[in-house]
Order: structure tokens, then C-alpha cells, then sequence
């Protein structure tokens, strides 16, 4: 049995992967916390986030392509101030890996056998893989706008492809129809498990950086990898090891900016936004189910949420490749808001560049 608590009135349950939210106040679930952390369970034989295994619930063998403990590299900007976290250099390129590796194992340890998903590209990627390891059979819901060599990627590892057109909404619909006949929807936004491998991201730069950075600036949709990282340093906060956590910033495009937008507004809670076009198509989220809880966690920080246009995700892409990191727009957003975010007291800030830039369309 995997046990959950809700987000929003705290209540555990057993994991059920039928329900998407809590029966009682419709809040999303996530991981029992604080996550527990010790150094002594690290492992560092083992590969990738399964060093840190013996911390988490999951039984069984590690389900593994070989995602995470990335490269922490240096950037040449802001006196050496600034550090990458190269999360494109993983088994499918990009961060998805982390989090469909112990959201998988959850679900195969529950004796799933299907799963279904929603995805515009990456995360149908990094589930397609990880199912084909897994064995188990995987059907993918796309958007027909979503890029064609992420498509591409899905086929040939062996999933069942189903295009959608109109906005990511109508591949939801579509997806949503077909659970009816059957299949557990595999979701990188509702499983909480997914938490646990992104978690590892905050763990690792830890260890990588021999303590935390003062913030992180990570690209923000769903917020599924902000609130990983929220939930590694609350866990290295509560067992001593930080004094505190580093500022967070979600970076979101500001043609779709929900909780950019309610960030700056005070709000508790996002209202939903047109679905504005970016060339970050992986952050294109409307209304993200976890608002509350990114809001709550960005607040907490002392971080922000911002929102960059298309020219600086371009100009952050390309400054980037300048130095050799070829990442795709969605990766570039945490770099085109660095400078909002570092101050000059700061001893290391990070950005995470989450997606290739081998997978985006030729430009
Ligand atoms: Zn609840």
C-alpha cells in the first residue's frame, strides 16, 4: 500500500490511481511530508535519483533509464555566480524522466498494466520510454500542433499515438473519453509519486553545490518540477542539513501566465487564462490544477513568479547556445528571467534547463 495526503485538508488515504484528487475537498495529492532525508541513505552507486531510494516508499527494483544526478556546470555570466543544471541530459532530454521513473514505479508496484496520457510532447516521451521499460502498454493523447520529432520519439519507442487538434483542452477531452473504457491515467500533473524523482533535483544540487543555492529559477506549467524542488529543500530544511530554503522562481511565457499573473495580483488562487500562443510550447497551461499549492510554496520562499516574452525566451535560447547548451525554447525560460531574480548578495543562483534542443523544430 502507497500512502498519500492531500495538498489542500491534509487527510491521508491509500493511493488509489482512480482518483485523481481527494474525495473530500477535491484537492490534489501529493507525498506524505516533510520527505524524509538523511545523508546516510544516500547510495551513490546506484544510478541517477535512485541514490535515493532508501528514502522513498517504493518497492521493488528501480525502474531506470538512467534519469538524473544531471551535470551542476558554472555559467560564464555574473562572475560565476550563476549555475546551470543541465535537467535535457537524460534517457528522453528532458527533466519528465525524473518524475515518470518513481511515478511508474508506483503505479506498476499497484499491478498496473495500461496507462494513458495527455501530453504535448515531453512527458508523453518520457512515458513512452519508461513504459516500454516497465512493459507496460501506453496510450498517448497529443495535441496535433505539438512538435513532430517529439511525436516521432513516441512512436518509435512503441506507444499508441492518438493526434488531437485544436488546443491541448481538446487532447484532455479525448483522453478523459477514453478512460471510461479502461487504463489508469498515468498523469505527470495528479500522481503525486511523480514528486518524489523531482524532488531529487533539489537533492542533488545540494550534494553537487556542497550546500544550497541562495534561488533557483525553474520553467513553470504545471509547476510539477518547482514544486519537486519546494519539497526537496522543505525535506533538507526539516532534517537540519539547510537553514533555509533557497528562493524559488516559476518562470512562465507571458503569452500564457496564470500564476505569473496571480502572483503579481496577491491572489490565492489562479484564474484561468486564454491559452496565448509561445514557442515554450511545454509551459502552454491554462489552468494549472496545483496553483494553490505553487502559490503557497513561492511565497514561502521568498522567491516569485514571473513571466518573460518571446523575444527574451529567444534571446535566453540563444545565449545559451552561445555556450554550447542547446536547449529547446521551454528550457530557455529560466534564463530569460535571471536577472529579476539574483541579487548582489548572492553567493549561486541556479537555472534549470529542463528540455533539448534537439527535440524543437529547426528554426
Ligand atoms: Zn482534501
Amino acid at each position: 500500500m502507497l500512502t498519500v495526503r492531500c495538498a489542500r485538508c491534509h487527510q491521508t488515504a491509500a493511493y488509489d490511481p482512480h482518483q485523481w484528487h481527494c474525495g473530500t475537498c477535491g484537492g490534489p495529492w501529493e507525498p506524505l511530508r516533510p520527505l524524509p532525508f538523511d545523508h546516510h541513505a544516500i547510495r551513490p552507486h546506484r544510478p541517477g535519483i535512485w541514490r535515493y531510494a532508501d528514502l522513498w516508499p517504493l518497492p521493488g527494483e528501480p525502474l531506470t533509464l538512467g534519469e538524473g544526478w544531471t551535470p551542476l556546470i558554472p555559467l560564464p555570466h555574473v562572475d560565476g555566480r550563476l549555475w546551470a543544471k543541465l535537467d535535457y541530459l537524460t534517457p528522453t532530454g528532458s527533466y519528465k524522466d525524473r518524475g515518470t521513473a518513481t511515478g511508474l514505479a508506483a503505479l506498476c508496484a499497484l499491478g498496473v498494466r495500461e496507462v494513458m496520457d495527455n501530453s504535448s510532447g515531453n512527458a508523453g516521451a518520457s512515458l513512452a520510454a519508461y513504459a516500454a521499460r516497465a512493459g507496460l502498454r501506453a496510450t498517448l493523447f497529443v495535441p496535433a500542433h505539438a512538435s513532430p520529432a517529439k511525436k516521432a520519439q513516441i512512436r518509435r519507442m512503441g506507444a499508441h499515438l492518438i493526434e488531437v487538434s485544436g488546443p491541448r483542452q481538446a487532447a484532455t477531452q479525448a483522453m478523459e473519453e477514453a478512460l471510461q473504457t479502461g487504463g489508469i491515467y498515468a498523469s505527470h500533473v495528479y500522481n503525486p509519486f511523480i514528486l518524489l524523482g523531482l524532488a531529487a533535483a533539489a537533492w542533488e544540487i545540494w550534494e553537487q553545490l556542497g550546500r544550497a543555492p541562495d534561488a533557483i529559477l525553474v520553467p513553470l506549467g504545471h509547476g510539477m518540477l518547482f514544486l519537486g524542488l519546494y519539497l526537496g529543500f522543505e525535506a533538507l530544511l526539516a532534517a537540519g542539513y539547510i537553514e533555509r530554503p533557497p528562493r524559488l522562481y516559476g518562470v512562465q511565457a507571458a503569452a500564457c501566465a496564470p500564476l505569473a499573473r496571480a502572483f503579481a495580483a496577491g491572489q490565492k488562487d489562479p484564474e484561468p487564462v486564454p491559452e496565448g500562443e509561445t514557442i515554450a510550447e511545454g509551459v502552454r497551461i491554462a489552468a494549472p490544477p496545483r496553483g494553490r499549492e505553487i502559490l503557497a510554496a513561492v511565497r514561502a520562499t521568498g522567491g516569485a513568479l514571473l513571466a518573460v516574452s518571446e523575444e527574451e525566451i529567444r534571446a535566453a535560447q540563444d545565449q545559451l547556445a552561445r555556450t554550447g547548451l542547446f536547449v529547446e525554447p521551454t528550457g530557455a525560460l529560466a534564463m530569460a528571467a535571471w536577472k529579476q531574480a539574483l541579487r548582489p548578495e548572492d553567493r549561486a543562483a541556479v537555472v534549470m534547463l529542463t528540455g533539448s534542443g534537439l527535440k524543437s523544430p529547426p528554426v
